[in-house]
């Protein structure tokens, strides 16, 4: 198919905080398949606003994954780390409207929070929603904190934020077997106040990849099916900061022996350890076994 003016674009967009389990390279596989059968673009943008967890020679090894298994992308690559003035900017806008707050609980204050409180909700990662505490704090009492120069995060005020957003508001998600295509009605509240600057890090994955995509003109995120309640938190943000929507297809994920999805703190097999077992590039897709997903007709 030849490149269209609109056509499509994809992207991938790993932690460089390891090196790529068959996992990322099931998902990037995938992102390249499909926008080469679109005539589309596929990019790829290194996630490292944790400069604690990311290094450079992780990247590296990325790109030389990558390579090795025939993945090309379009250049330049974008690396998360320069472009805080981005982030920034968003968040700027979200509290120019009193959609943030500062938080300056620790994870423990937290826990000591909601203990006991049965039934107290959590987000879908599992951690307990925030309680408020900061969010009821006097105007004179946060200015003392921000003063005194304790570190905070930024939260946003989700029941505000909802309500300025309106809505429902829903996106797109692509067809693969057994599910149609079908519009999803996104559900920020399930998130609570989320984290939107880290105390340690002026960003947070969510504000730095609804910004990303955006400035990148992407439009088919294709990501693994554990970011599937993420993209409610996404679509809030895209709502509230004027971005367009893309459209999103949540590929199933690929389980350990034990049926754990395959992830990095659990060590799971690198793509390194395939090429060193003499897999060659073929076989490694033939083993990957990609699943058919219909990109959506305009
Ligand atoms: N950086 C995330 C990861 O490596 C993926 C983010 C996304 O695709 O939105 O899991």
């Amino acid at each position: 198919m030849t490149r269209s003016f609109d056509a499509p674009v994809f992207r991938f967009a790993p932690s460089s905080n390891g090196y790529l389990h068959l996992g990322h390279a099931y998902s990037a596989q995938l992102n390249f398949d499909l926008a080469r059968a679109a005539g589309g673009r596929l990019l790829l943008r290194i996630e490292n606003i944790d400069a604690e967890r990311c290094r450079p020679e992780y990247e590296r090894a990325i790109l030389e994954d990558l390579s090795w298994l025939g993945v090309v992308f379009d250049r330049p690559v974008r690396r998360q780390s320069e472009h805080f003035a981005d982030y920034a900017n968003a968040l700027d806008l979200l509290r120019s409207r009193g959609l943030l707050y500062p938080c300056f609980c620790s994870r423990g204050d937290i826990i000591a929070a909601v203990s006991g409180r049965s039934g107290w909700p959590r987000d879908p990662d599992g951690s307990p929603h925030y309680p408020g505490s900061c969010k009821r704090l006097s105007e004179d009492e946060r200015r003392r904190r921000l003063a005194s120069g304790a570190g905070f995060a930024e939260r946003i005020d989700i029941d505000l934020a909802v309500g300025v957003a309106g809505g429902p508001f829903a996106w797109r998600e692509l067809a693969s077997p057994g599910a149609p295509e079908r519009d999803v009605i996104a559900d920020p509240k399930v998130w609570g106040d989320a984290v939107l600057a880290r105390k340690d890090i002026a960003a947070s994955y969510h504000i730095a990849v609804v910004v990303d995509d955006a400035l990148q003109g992407v439009t088919q995120v294709v990501r693994g099916e554990d970011l599937f309640a993420a993209t409610s938190l996404h679509r809030l943000l895209q709502v509230l900061l004027g971005l367009p929507a893309p459209d999103y297809h949540h590929h199933r994920l690929l389980l350990d022996a034990s049926g754990r999805k395959l992830s990095k703190s659990l060590r799971a097999k690198s793509l390194r350890a395939w090429r060193e077992e003499g897999i060659d590039p073929a076989g490694a897709r033939a083993r990957l076994a990609l699943e058919p997903v219909c990109l959506s007709t305009p």
